[in-house]
């Protein structure tokens, strides 16, 4: 179960912001629910495994985590289960050089963070704050403890230790989402050398019933099943706010997609995928009907 990628559980981009997996979880945990699909264990598995994959990514916190685990697995460390904290000791330990030759090149380790914003600040730019947690330079001995046997009550000779500030990061104009924001110094501080570097993707958040699929913003239009066989046509409002109409032809299927130029953000490509709405409770005129054209053989 936990070797699962929680993203692809929830069927959602990497880069989604924190907002987009909490959607997609609740979709999908209404969907899946025990109390809608009684008997059916294919169906509770599915509910465990969304629960599971939520519960590793479902705060920024256990994402962030869980983003850096795999970020230092695919370098080849394998944490197997030991603290962040614990990998970043041992990484600095291989850079670090004993501290009567005092390393001249020795750095900290670079942080990457995702920065969710709105579709506004995406188009208009503006000021965003984040908490960053990272390690700083101990505050007792500044440094001087890491590698030399001293003991050091705060660091306990490490040389560095965590501490938590909000930083405000200016988000430029017309950003593009999975844009990389790099911010020298900003990253985790070394016990003696300079401090590593801080990464911000962007991930811009698209809104209800939109998403991300590498950095292609696809939105889900709820079609009614009659309109998917004789074609009409249905309204939709573009991540820009514009209220468009779309026609469907007579014959499309739900996951047909349109591709509507120039209607994302910053005037980029806007991709549609027709979905089946869900009609709700049927009315006994509805019913009837339907029982009449299940006789008709439709
Ligand atoms: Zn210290």
């Amino acid at each position: 179960m936990s070797d699962m990628d929680p993203y692809r559980v929830l069927g959602i981009d990497s880069g989604a912001s924190d907002a987009e997996i909490k959607r997609a979880y609740r979709r999908l945990a209404r969907k899946y629910h025990p109390d809608r699909n009684p008997g059916d264990s294919a169906a509770e598995e599915r509910f465990k495994s969304i629960q599971a994959a939520f519960d590793s990514i479902g705060t920024s916190e256990k994402r962030q985590q869980h983003d850096e685990q795999q970020r230092f697995r695919s370098m080849g460390f394998d944490s197997g289960g030991i603290g962040m904290e614990e990998i970043l000791r041992q990484m600095m330990g291989n850079t670090q050089f004993p501290s009567n030759s005092q390393s001249r090149k020795s750095k900290g380790i670079d942080i990457e963070l995702g920065i969710d914003i709105d579709v506004e600040i995406a188009e208009n730019g503006g000021k965003i704050p984040f908490e960053l947690s990272r390690l700083r330079r101990c505050r007792r001995c500044e440094g001087r403890s890491s590698n030399s046997g001293l003991r050091c009550a705060v660091c306990g000779g490490r040389g560095v230790e965590r501490r938590e500030s909000t930083v405000t990061v200016n988000i430029p104009k017309g950003v593009e989402q999975g844009h990389k924001l790099r911010l020298r110094k900003m990253g985790n501080e070394h016990p003696t050398g300079i401090p590593g570097d801080l990464t911000l993707i962007v991930r811009i958040d698209p809104g209800e019933d939109r998403r991300w699929e590498s950095n292609r913003l696809i939105q889900t239009v709820a079609v009614p099943y009659t309109t998917f066989l004789l074609g009409g046509e249905v309204k939709l409002t573009t991540p820009t706010g514009r209220k468009i109409r779309l026609s469907i032809d007579a014959g499309s299927l739900p996951g047909d997609r349109r591709r509507i130029p120039g209607e994302g953000i910053g005037g980029s490509p806007f991709d549609i995928e027709l979905v089946l709405s869900e009609p709700g409770p049927l009315s006994a005129e509805m019913n009837k009907a339907l029982q009449n054209l299940r006789d008709l053989g439709l």
